[in-house]
């Protein structure tokens, strides 16, 4: 199986090896700050109590409180945590944010739960956590299959166990418990801005320009909606279920996908315009082919480790924009820039959602609320800045957009370290 968190250590490494850096510091990096493993155990719905496995990765806080989401899916386990956490504290410092990195999740498939066993979970985790977070401790925020309703749950429970009005330790909340306009689309609006960048750099033309996603979840909708109404031709989708493909290269507007996810499920590989279904010019397309198909740009925006040595030797795509956290692997990643791929990084591509999370803790630590543009303005500018600060280090480098991402990431990390006088 692969090991995302030694993969993650891996390509620290390569990006550090020429960095004139403390090795102490260094080496303090590739080990967590904490690492919290507990038990969940939980009354169902028809009696009896099932036990689940809950974890936290406090991974670095050298620039400012833990920061990161937590993902309930069956999958979860120690080592991948740990890589997400690392991975945060890599994303904020990229950005420039004043936080550092953590990550949660609890091993569960939530959708086996009912909306009361859910709740139920969701409590218990921060009531087992409870003492370990706080504003200006370590903020949670939602990852895979976690959403603004659970971290309302989660900010009661807190907020109930501290017996005051903490908005401010968590993130990704409703609007009516000072959750941040935007903030659903963050993450996507961020991959936007950032595909941008390059785009102007490549002078890409939309028209001209085919795209394929993998994942059709908040993430993926949210990037194929910006990238649409740009004007950039997206002829594929694919979710776990199965996908669409344009087999004349026809741009699908992601509104009607999400009508013909709901009408006939992509796996039918038709395209529905309201009831008119057009299943002669598309295909059924299964989530791994999609990955291998002949457009100018890719964007894995599902789960970790999809492009490995395996089929990054069958990826077409010359841009990859890597919207889901961990997305290629060390190996893969080599293999993808032996061909002359640019693969925007996810640490770079994917950080809107923990920059609009910024925004919110600072809108709820002032308790002062901004509008939707406000935010996205503010959005533009940190990811465009981060962008052209990768850039500008990988051309004075002459390297990849991942290992210029990540010396600067480690670099402001080992300052802040190095300032802090860490043993
Ligand atoms: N889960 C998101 C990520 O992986 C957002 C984290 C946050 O907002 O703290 O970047």
């Amino acid at each position: 199986m692969a090991n995302i968190f030694k993969d993650t250590l891996g390509q620290l490494q390569k990006a550090t090896a020429d960095l004139e850096l403390d090795p102490g510091l260094l080496e303090r990096l590739q080990i967590p700050q904490r690492v919290l493993e507990f038990s969940l155990p939980i009354k169902m719905d028809k009696g009896g109590i099932k036990t689940f496995v809950g974890y936290r990765v406090q991974y670095n806080n050298a620039r400012g409180p833990y920061k990161g989401g937590i993902r309930f899916h069956p999958q979860v386990n120690l080592n991948e945590i740990k890589a997400l956490s690392l991975l945060m504290a890599l994303k904020t410092a990229v950005v420039d944010l004043p936080l550092g990195g953590g990550k949660g999740g609890v091993k569960v498939d939530p959708k086996k739960l009912s909306q009361d066993e859910l709740e139920r979970l969701s409590r218990a985790y921060i009531s087992a956590l409870a003492g370990q977070i706080g504003p200006n401790k370590d903020i949670p925020a939602p990852d895979v299959n976690t959403n603004p309703q659970i971290m309302a749950w989660m900010l009661d429970e807190y907020e109930k166990i501290n017996n005051g009005k903490f908005p401010a330790v968590i993130t990704g909340k409703p609007l009516e418990l000072g959750g941040s306009p935007g903030r659903i689309e963050a993450t996507g609006q961020g991959g936007f801005y950032v595909f941008q960048e390059l785009a102007r750099k490549l002078r890409l033309k939309p028209q001209q320009t085919t795209v394929a996603i993998q994942g059709f979840g908040n993430v993926g909708f949210y990037i194929a909606k910006f990238l649409y109404q740009a004007g950039y031709r997206l002829v594929a989708v694919a979710d776990s279920q199965g996908g669409i493909y344009a087999k004349h290269n026809n741009s699908m507007d992601p509104e009607n996908i999400l009508n013909t996810k709901q009408a006939k499920g992509l796996a039918a590989g038709c395209y529905c315009v309201g009831s008119v279904c057009d299943c002669a010019n598309f295909q059924a397309i299964d989530n791994q082919k999609i990955l291998e198909l002949p457009v100018d740009v890719l964007i894995p925006a599902a789960l970790e480790n999809v492009i490995t040595a395996v089929n990054a030797k069958k990826v077409r795509a010359k841009i990859i924009l890597e919207l889901a956290n961990g997305a290629i692997s060390l190996t893969g990643e080599k293999s993808l820039l032996k061909k002359g791929k640019i693969i925007l990084p996810d640490i770079l591509a994917n950080s809107g959602g923990v920059v609009v999370s910024y925004f919110e803790w600072v809108q709820n630590l002032q308790n002062y609320y901004w509008s939707e543009d406000e935010v996205n303005n503010r959005l533009l500018t940190k990811t465009s800045k981060a962008f052209n600060d990768v850039w500008r280090l990988a051309q004075a480098k002459k390297t990849d957009l991942r290992t210029a991402s990540l010396k600067l990431a480690v670099d402001r990390i080992v300052k802040s370290m190095e300032k802090r006088n860490c043993p």
